[in-house]
Order: structure tokens, then sequence, then C-alpha cells
């Protein structure tokens, strides 16, 4: 089960690893784009417009027919081959004259045109040697037609570009990391939120603070750890309450109980002491209502005292190992007599063989004697009590039932209780403490033991308690 629960669990290592990847894909997406629309910019600034040819080289043919001048004719320029002589063996375009001969002039306007601007020319000239055919070529290109054959200059320089893609790149950089850090912050600050609010809201006493978190990392853990710790202060805050008010009111009931025969032990003794015309009878009836009810206070103290004791955290049991079916025998002999005298029937039903358990005799007697005594105590004549014991498994059961008044099923946790009487006045003619039970419980309890009642107003009661053989 905690191995299945360990796989199915993501770490949060793993969730960050995983935006990780989600962010470097993301940024190897927005890298690529950006790759791409630099690669656009830099083709764009790099791209060279049209441009006519300023270099007489570029046109040069060994065969002068041949060269082809179609753009630059198209520009109202013009190309003359000239030979050794100074005759024009060949021409195209729209030349601006019809000469036949370059005079020494003609050359030397034509040779300085590429330095020098100052001729009264409508043309720039460039020209080329052919060393092999002999001739001269020259290109003339109007000047208003200057501009197309100026390379047109790049629109960004090298650096400027180097820049902007750096820039741009940072730029990518910063997003993937922003979206980055936004998607795993996330991831910490909700549930780091709905645990500070948890926290917070215990620390100012809401103890009923639990925290809903979809989470299975750490941060699913802490939120589980979160509410077991919350519910146990939650649960020891009830328990507080509780045996506060069990305190207070242990304290109204003790108070209230030992009121009524210490009012009248003092009331009759006042009596007595004041009054010299009592008969020796009053005078004895007198003394019996004293004595009863200071049996009927010391009782009351006695339960009291052996109540508190058994709640003190000092209280040690001194175990010993004890045959239980003997010591039963043995408690149930001492009854026997009474059990006669009140008219009730008996059976008892205990195995000869012996079952060790470790027990604290004169505290476990005390137990055994408040149920059967109870029995006794609140039940008439013809009642019949049954006290049988077995071993069962690991398990050693004592059940003790009677055929009596019973106790009320709603009772059936709560007699377990302090004060807790079926009779609630509290004038009870019993003179019962309603502590026999809890004392009985506490000592069953305090021996690994469980006790439990079953009972129903009209058939009796029957108390089972459970001893674990180890
Ligand atoms: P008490 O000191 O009053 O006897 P207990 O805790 O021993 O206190 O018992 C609580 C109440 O349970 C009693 O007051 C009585 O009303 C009821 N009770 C206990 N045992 C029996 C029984 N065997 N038959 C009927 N009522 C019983």
């Amino acid at each position: 089960m905690s191995i299945f629960n360990r796989n199915k669990k993501s770490k949060l290592s793993n969730l960050l690893f995983r935006n990780y990847i989600l962010s470097y894909l993301i940024t190897t997406f927005i890298l690529m784009i950006t790759a791409f629309i630099l690669i656009i910019i830099a083709a764009y600034l790099y791209m060279d417009d049209e441009y006519l040819v300023d270099n007489a080289s570029t046109y040069m043919k060994d065969d002068y027919t041949q060269i082809d001048i179609s753009k630059l004719v198209e520009k109202g320029g013009y190309m003359d081959i000239v030979n050794d002589k100074g005759d024009v063996i060949y021409s195209k375009g729209s030349r601006p004259n019809d000469k036949t001969n370059y005079s020494t002039k003609d050359f030397s306007i034509v040779f300085s045109s590429n330095y020098y601007d100052g001729f009264d020319s409508k043309y720039i000239y460039k020209t080329e040697y052919n060393e092999d055919k002999n001739f001269l070529l020259v290109i003339g290109i109007p000047k208003d037609q200057q501009s197309p054959i100026i390379k047109p200059k790049r629109r960004m320089k090298p650096r400027s570009f180097v820049i902007f893609s750096l820039t741009l790149s940072l730029l990518v950089f910063l997003i993937s990391f922003i979206i980055y850090s936004k998607t795993s912050s996330r991831a910490f600050i909700k549930p780091l939120k709905a645990l500070m609010e948890g926290v917070k809201r215990v620390s100012n006493g809401d103890y009923s603070t639990r925290i809903y978190l979809k989470s299975n990392n750490e941060f699913g853990e802490l939120r589980d750890a979160f509410n077991t710790m919350a519910e146990k202060i939650e649960e020891q805050e009830r328990l507080n309450i509780k045996s506060e008010e069990m305190r207070r009111r242990l304290i109204l009931d003790i108070s209230h109980d030992l009121k009524n025969p210490l009012s009248s032990i003092l009331g009759y003794s006042d009596l007595l002491l004041k009054q010299n015309d009592l008969s020796s009878e009053e005078i004895d009836r007198y003394l019996l209502i004293i004595n009863n009810n200071s049996i009927r206070a010391n009782g009351l103290i006695q339960d009291l005292f052996d109540f508190s004791k058994l709640q003190s955290n000092d209280f040690k049991l001194t175990f010993n190992k004890v045959d239980m079916c003997e010591f039963l025998r043995e408690i149930i002999a001492e009854y026997i007599p009474e059990l006669e005298e009140k008219g009730f029937t008996y059976d008892f039903d205990i195995p000869e063989e012996s079952v060790y358990l470790q027990v604290d005799e004169k505290h476990l007697m005390r137990a055994f004697r408040n149920i059967i005594s109870n029995s006794l105590k609140y039940n008439p004549p013809g009642t019949s009590l049954l006290i049988r014991a077995y071993k069962s498994e690991n398990k050693f059961l004592v059940k003790i039932k009677d055929n009596g008044i019973g106790i009320p099923k709603e009772l059936k946790e709560d007699i377990f209780q302090p004060f807790t009487r079926v009779d609630s006045s509290r004038n009870s003619k019993s003179g019962g403490s309603g502590l026999g039970l809890t004392i009985t419980k506490d000592i069953i309890e305090k021996h690994n033991g469980t006790i439990g009642l079953n009972c129903d107003t009209n058939k009796g009661s029957e108390f089972t308690i459970y001893f674990s053989i180890i």
C-alpha cells in the first residue's frame, strides 16, 4: 500500500523538471521563430537592389558583338569599341553623336571620367582594354542615371546587427525565464499560501481548519501532516473542554452528595446535644441516622479517594501472576452468604483449569466487587446472578449477568462515567456514589482489559470483561 502510494507521489523536483522541459521547448520554439525573423531581417538588410554594373570589365567579351548592354541601353547608355587607331569599329545603344573616330581629346575625356567630372559631358565613361583582341571598350552611362549604378548602402552596419541580434536573443531568454519562473512559482506560491492561511487560522484558535489542496507532491504530504495535526489539536481541545466540564461537574456533584449526609449528621447530633429530654428510643433512632449517614459520607469519600488515586499520573498497579479462575472463585465465595440472605438465585461457571494473568489482586478485586455488589444492591430478591468465565483464543472473558431491573440502553456508555446513576435523584436510597463502575472500568483498563455493558431494562444487565492472555 505504502509502496503504491509512494509511486503515485510526484515530487516537486519532478514538477520543476517538467516545467524546465516545457520552458525549454517554448524557448527553443521562440528562438526558432526569432532566428527565422532574423534571417528575414538579414536578407532584407543585405539584399542589394538591382543596379547597373559600373565596371566595364564586367561587360568585356572577346567577341564584342556579344556584349550585352541591354540594361544600360534602357537607361540611355551606350558602348563603343575603339581600335588602336581610334576608329569606332562597333557601337551599341543611343550614342550622343555619330563619331567614327576618337580624338585625343575624346580619349582624355573618356579616361578622366572616372576621377574627374569636370567635362562638359552628359556621360560618365568606363573603359576596358582587351589586350588579346586589341580593342578598347568604352561604356557611356548617362549622368542623370548615375544613382542606380551606385551600390545601395547597407541599411545596418554589421556591429549594429550583432547588437540587435544579441538584444533580441536576450529578450527571448528573458521571456522564457519569465515563463519558467511564473509556472514554477505558481507551483510553490499557491500551496504555500493555502498552508500559511491554514497555519494562521489554527494559531488564531480555529482548530476545525483543514487545508484542501490538490497536490500529491511534498506539499500534499505537508497538507496531510497539517490536517492530521489540526485534527489532533481539535480532538485534544475537545477533550480539554470535556475534562474541564467534568471537573466542574465533579466538584458540584461531590459537594451536593456530601451535603446531605453531613447536614443530617449535623442536625441530629445537634439535637442530641441540645435536647436533654429525649427518650432512649429517640436517642437510638437519631444515633442510627447519624451512623448511616456517616457510613454513606465515608463510602462517598472512599470512592472519591479511590477515583482520584486512579486518575493520578503517579498511580501504579502492582502486578503478580495470578490464576484468574481461582481468584474469581474466592470473590464469589465471599458473596454466597449475602446472596442467600437477599434471596438471590445464582449460578457460577468457572473453569477448573488455571488461567494465569498478571494482575493487581487488590484493585482487581475491588473492580469485581463493585459489579457484584451493584447486582445485590439494586435488584430485588429472587433475582438470579450468573458469573461465567472462559478462555477464548488469547482472551480471558468474564461475564457477570443478572436478570434484575437492568440499566436503560441510553446509559450503556455513560454508566461508566463518574456520578452516573440510573436513579438521578441525589437522595438515592441506595446511597451509591455513582463512581463504582468508573473505578471498575479504570482498573480493568489499567490491566489492558475492556469492559462493556449489555443491557435491556426488562432483562437485567450483563457486564462482559475481556483480558488479553499474553
Ligand atoms: P453507585 O456507586 O451509585 O452504585 P455505579 O457506578 O456502581 O455507582 O453504578 C451506577 C448506577 O448504575 C447505579 O447507581 C445503578 O443505578 C446502576 N446499576 C449498576 N449496576 C446495576 C445492576 N446490576 N442492576 C441495576 N442497576 C445497576
